[in-house]
């Protein structure tokens, strides 16, 4: 039986494909630690689960048109503009989408044709390459500064005619790593200057702990607005993973194009997850979000003080959920593919390879699991650590 060369290409999701490793170890009797997957482990505030329920028991659980529920759209639309400082979103420049990830691919789809270059920073989330591929388009990596903040002049020499878009992830998954508001300014700069799209992955918008917030090139005014495309959803900031609920807000064409793409594709998200998430945007924020920051913040310190107490680099991550320790002294020719693989096999402990974010000598842990899960997690992996020499110390001893 003979595939498509676009699904034989393909790798699987190396997060989820790994979730589902460590889910199917721990139900064959493992006591696995899971820091695999992005997930927060806190239930969705009450006035989501309260709408969800309404919806469901109304009956009324029907199709919406394509780019969902005009009420919702609208409420996006408000949110965004009151966050970002901006005018409100107009209706017809949201689209609503089953996910993040959906709303970048439909984007992606949309303003990429077969041949276009899309810079993305590296490291970088493990869809990216793929749902650019996908589309026929062309991922260039552009390396980080040792810090993994924007290397300008690396992004610039990466810059040529056939590029399109620029793939913006802040905070960054990964690393943690929040641009400042001046990075953001160099990059919108560059992009209006090159003519390029923005596309700003904004999934951990709401996930910074400290410093100055996130910033979207969006707030810096209306012309690099018309060339930044918003991509978010309710995953990470109100603890919604399963209920599959984004968006892309951008300029009407895109948001239309979102909307044509996924009419064919998906048709609408369920109604269920379009009210819930109705419910998390409109009025106050939901209380349990900011109490859900705060515990994150609270394991994030512990961790990255552990790693480092263990003697690992970790560059300290302003935002999202992650730590991103550099391993690259206890690595083999299996590189982090093979680290983790023993760390999962050896300790019942799951990591992400860096190779998944395309560089090799980092692995990522998340810390959207319980502080007690964290402790143990880290002396699992400090015991690792301690029965296996750093490859200086294997070498000095058989000198
Ligand atoms: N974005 C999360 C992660 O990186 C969720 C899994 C996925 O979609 O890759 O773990």
């Amino acid at each position: 039986m003979s595939l498509s060369h676009r699904a034989s290409a393909i790798t699987l999701s190396v997060t989820l494909a790994l979730d589902a490793r460590a889910k199917a170890l721990a139900d064959q009797g493992h006591d696995i630690i899971n820091m695999s997957v992005g997930e927060p482990d806190f239930a969705a505030p009450k006035v989501v689960q309260d709408a969800a329920c309404r919806r469901v028991q109304s009956g009324d659980v029907k199709y919406t048109p394509a780019a969902g529920m005009r009420s919702l759209r609208k409420a996006i639309g408000e949110h965004v503009g009151a966050i970002r400082g901006t005018a409100p979103y107009a209706i017809d420049e949201v689209t609503v989408c089953h996910s993040t990830k959906h709303a970048l691919s439909g984007a992606v789809l949309s303003i990429v044709d077969p041949g276009d270059e899309v810079l993305l920073f590296l490291p970088a989330w493990v869809s990216y390459v793929e749902i650019v591929r996908i589309a026929g388009g062309v991922p260039v990596a552009v390396p980080s500064r040792a810090d993994c903040g924007p290397d300008f002049s690396a992004i610039e020499r990466a810059i040529t005619s056939k590029t399109k878009a620029v793939l913006l992830n802040s905070p960054s998954n990964p690393t943690g790593y929040v641009w400042s508001a001046d990075e953001v300014r160099r990059l919108a700069e560059l992009c209006e200057r090159k003519k390029l799209w923005i596309l700003s992955d904004e999934i951990y918008r709401r996930l910074v702990y400290e410093g100055e917030p996130n910033l979207s090139p969006a707030s810096l005014g209306p012309a690099i607005r018309a060339r930044t495309i918003i991509l978010d959803g309710a995953s990470k900031s109100y603890a919604m993973t399963g209920y599959r609920i984004g968006f892309v807000a951008a300029p009407k064409e895109v948001a239309a194009g979102v909307e044509r793409l996924h009419s064919h594709l998906t048709g609408a998200p369920n109604t269920i997850s379009q009210d819930a998430y109705q419910a998390a945007l409109v009025g106050s924020e939901p209380l349990e979000v900011a109490q859900m920051c705060a515990e994150f913040d609270r394991r994030r310190r512990w961790l990255i003080d552990a790693l480092r107490g263990m003697g690992l680099a970790v560059p300290w991550p302003r935002g999202a959920f992650y730590a991103f320790p550099d391993v690259r002294a206890y690595l083999d020719e299996r590189g982090t593919r093979g680290f983790c693989e023993d760390v999962l096999e050896q300790q019942d402990l799951a990591l992400v390879p860096g190779t998944a974010f395309g560089v090799d000598t980092h692995v990522r842990l998340s810390y959207a699991l319980s502080l007690d899960k964290i402790k143990l997690a880290a002396e699992r992996l400090g015991k690792f650590l301690q029965a296996h020499p750093t490859r200086a110390a294997a070498a000095s001893a058989t000198r």
